[in-house]
C-alpha cells in the first residue's frame, strides 16, 4: 500500500532498509524495557524495533499510517499510541518507567521533541534518531561553534550527545529539501544538577537571545548585583561559555541576593 505523504506533518518516509537497521541498532538497550519510536509512519524503522528483545511502542498522530500498522504488525497493534507526542501524557502509558525514544523524526516539530524529552529526563536514559541536519549537529556541538545555542547547551547539561552520521534526501520519499543527521543522546551519570534547573533554562535562553551581547548585557533582566556584574564572566558572550560554565553561572546568579 502507497500512502501519500502529507507535508504538514512533516512526513518523508525513508525508502532505504539498511539506514533503517543503523538506526535501530543505535540504542544500546540497556537499563530499560520499553521504547517509544515517534511518528513511525509505514513502520520502515519499526520493523527493526519489533526483531529487539525490547518492548516496542509508538506514538503516531495519522490516522492513515495508524491503520497501515494495524494491518501490518499485529503484534504491534495494542502498542501503537494514536495521538501527538507533544501533547500526549506519556505517564498514561509508561507510569514511572524508563524507556528510550527513537524515531525518524517529524522535522517540523524537532525542537518540541528535544524539550519535552529534557522536561522528562528521569524518565529517558536514551534517545536517538533522525533530525534535519542542521539540528542534529546544533544539539551537538560544543561551545566556541557557530551553530552552538539553546538546544546544545539544554541537551548537553543533562545528556552527552553524539552526532552519527549523515542521511542524503534522495533516500527519502518524498525526499526533503535538506539533508539529515542522526544523533544519540545518552543521559549522564551526574545528570542531576547542582543548580536550579529552571533558572538555568531561563539564563540560557535569554543569553542566547541576544547571542552577540555580552552576558552583563544580555541578563540585565535578572536584576544581578553591581558586585557580581564583574564577575570576568559576564564579559563573555553566551557561544563562549561552556555547558559547565552555564551551570557555574546559574549557580551565580542563584546566590546573587
Ligand atoms: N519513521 C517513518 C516516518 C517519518 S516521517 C520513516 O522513517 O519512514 C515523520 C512521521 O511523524 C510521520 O509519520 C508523521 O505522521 C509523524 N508525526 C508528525 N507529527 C507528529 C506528532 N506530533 N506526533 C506523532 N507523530 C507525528
Amino acid at each position: 500500500m502507497t500512502v501519500k505523504a502529507k507535508k504538514h506533518l512533516g512526513q518523508h518516509f525513508l525508502n532505504d532498509e539498511s539506514i533503517a537497521e543503523k538506526i535501530a541498532d543505535t540504542l544500546s538497550l540497556n537499563g530499560y524495557k520499553k521504547i517509544l519510536e515517534i511518528g513511525p509512519g509505514m513502520g520502515v524503522l519499526t520493523k527493526y524495533l519489533l526483531k529487539k528483545d525490547i518492548t516496542t511502542y509508538v506514538i503516531e498522530i495519522d490516522s492513515e499510517s495508524v491503520d497501515y500498522l494495524k494491518d501490518s504488525y499485529l503484534n504491534l497493534a495494542p502498542r501503537i499510541i494514536e495521538q501527538d507526542f507533544l501533547k500526549y501524557d506519556l505517564k498514561e502509558v509508561f507510569k514511572g518507567e524508563p524507556f528510550a525514544i527513537i524515531g525518524n523524526f517529524p522535522y517540523n516539530i524537532s525542537t518540541q521533541i528535544v524539550f519535552k524529552t529534557l522536561e522528562m529526563r528521569d524518565q529517558i536514559p536514551e534517545f536517538s534518531g533522525m533530525f534535519q541536519k542542521e539540528v542534529a549537529q546544533r544539539i551537538c556541538s560544543k561551545e566556541g561553534s557557530k551553530v552552538y545555542g539553546i538546544l546544545s547547551v539544554l541537551a548537553q547539561a543533562f545528556y552527552d550527545a553524539d552526532y552519527l552520521f549523515t542521511v542524503p534526501p534522495s533516500v527519502f520519499n518524498p525526499p526533503p529539501k535538506v539533508e539529515s543527521g542522526v544523533l544519540k543522546l545518552t543521559r549522564k551519570k551526574d545528570y542531576v544538577l547542582p543548580c536550579d534547573d529552571v533558572l538555568l533554562f531561563k539564563v540560557v535562553k535569554t543569553a542566547f537571545q541576544q547571542r552577540r551581547k555580552t552576558l552583563r548585557n544580555s541578563l540585565k533582566t535578572f536584576n544581578l548585583s553591581d558586585s557580581l556584574r564583574e564577575d570576568v564572566i559576564f564579559g563573555k558572550r553566551p557561544e563562549q561559555l561552556s555547558v559547565q560554565e552555564f551551570i557555574s553561572l546559574t549557580q551565580l546568579i542563584e546566590n546573587d541576593i
